[in-house]
């Protein structure tokens, strides 16, 4: 799979995308990552990537044009599957949508920054908009980040079965179990008997009691699709 961040501000993606399960991913080559820099497709002296609004206003909005040349560069490159660009507004990522993306081939994310992209953008080249959320940041590459990292630990051999992606929070519409490790008693806090009785099936099944207790509880309207 291959993800394209196109943003003003690659330097706030180094970091999210280079450790632990994302990195990862990246050495095994099981996803080829390239933060692009739209100030590398300005004709423009200073490098600027963003103007005045028309209509008034002191927050200034991302130009068409460097974000018009870097995607058709790439779509001359290759077929995208998705553009998408990280706006409040958009569909509010979850699960299920990872999920899908993650069987995607080629995809582009457009973080938007300032008061956002020339809506004309949006309105031509955008194929879908997706929200992290309903609150505001300064800009879309935390965003994009997340994104990028709930795809890349769905993919195939990202992750090792242990850790299985299957059993996270989500999938199946269910909230994960707790979790434990050494020691199994601190202070007077215990861990659960039956983690430590060695009975496979038996902690299967109290996981999947928890799990679906914690759902009721901490959830209720995951199962009906809320
Ligand atoms: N004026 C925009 C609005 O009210 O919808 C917000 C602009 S925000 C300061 C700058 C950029 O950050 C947005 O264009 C978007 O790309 C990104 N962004 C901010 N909050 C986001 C969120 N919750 N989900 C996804 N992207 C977000």
């Amino acid at each position: 799979m291959r993800i394209d961040i196109l943003t003003v501000l690659p330097e706030l993606l180094e970091s999210p995308l280079n450790y632990s399960i994302v990195k990862r991913a990246r050495d095994k080559k099981l996803v080829e990552i390239n933060v692009i820099n739209l100030r590398d497709f300005t004709t423009d002296k200073y490098k600027s990537v963003d103007d005045y609004p028309f209509g008034g206003g002191a927050v200034m909005v991302m130009m068409i044009e460097p974000v018009y040349k870097a995607i058709e560069k790439l779509k001359s490159e290759r077929e995208y599957d998705e553009i998408i660009y990280t706006s409040p507004d958009g569909e509010r990522l979850n699960q299920k949508m990872a999920n899908k993306l993650s069987m995607m081939n080629n995809i582009i994310i457009l973080a938007g920054h300032y008061k956002g992209v020339d809506h004309r953008i949006r309105e031509h080249l955008i194929t879908r908009e997706i929200s992290i959320g309903d609150y505001v940041l300064s800009g879309g590459e935390l965003p994009a980040a997340i994104i990028t990292d709930a795809i890349v630990r769905l993919i195939p051999g990202a992750i090792s079965d242990e850790q299985s992606a299957l059993y996270d929070s989500f999938q199946d519409d269910l909230l994960a179990p707790p979790v434990y490790t050494r020691p199994s008693t601190f202070k007077s806090w215990k861990v659960p008997d039956i983690l430590l009785s060695g009975n496979t099936p038996e902690i299967d099944k109290w996981r999947h009691e928890q799990s679906e207790e914690r759902t009721k509880r901490l959830r209720p309207g995951l199962n009906s699709g809320d």
